[in-house]
């Protein structure tokens, strides 16, 4: 599996959508008080900016997934993998091949101080 692939893979997970979208509407309906709330709270269809409306509600969305995305290919120690995947340690390259929904194991030479990498 190629690294976009992995990326694709992670992103399409219903949870972490269903996760990023619940954050967009929370910090989006902040946002957007603070961006344009007297014109939102009073109704003023003519002055609300409907792009900015839109954007502000993609831009917590956006960070969210990124931020999980990150996440989720850092295969921390114990964690279940979500692909099957090749991993490198980047502390002693040691490489390992990990499967799916398997538990990711410490590396036997650096112990518990274990941070593995993807690579294809
Ligand atoms: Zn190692």
């Amino acid at each position: 599996m190629k690294k976009y692939q992995l990326i694709l893979h992670i992103a399409l997970k219903k949870e972490l959508i269903i996760k990023a979208l619940k954050i967009a509407f929370v910090v989006g309906i902040i946002l957007n008080l603070i961006n344009q709330g007297e014109h939102l709270l009073s109704l003023d269809m003519h002055n609300i900016h409907l792009t900015k409306l839109l954007f502000t509600f993609c831009v917590p969305f956006c960070v969210s997934m990124y931020t999980a995305i990150t996440m989720k290919m850092k295969f921390k120690q114990d964690e279940i993998a979500l692909v099957d995947a090749n991993l490198r340690c980047e502390n002693c390259n040691k490489r390992i091949f990990n499967t799916e929904n398997a538990k990711i194991p410490k590396c036997d030479i650096c112990g518990n101080k274990t941070s593995w990498i993807f690579i294809k």
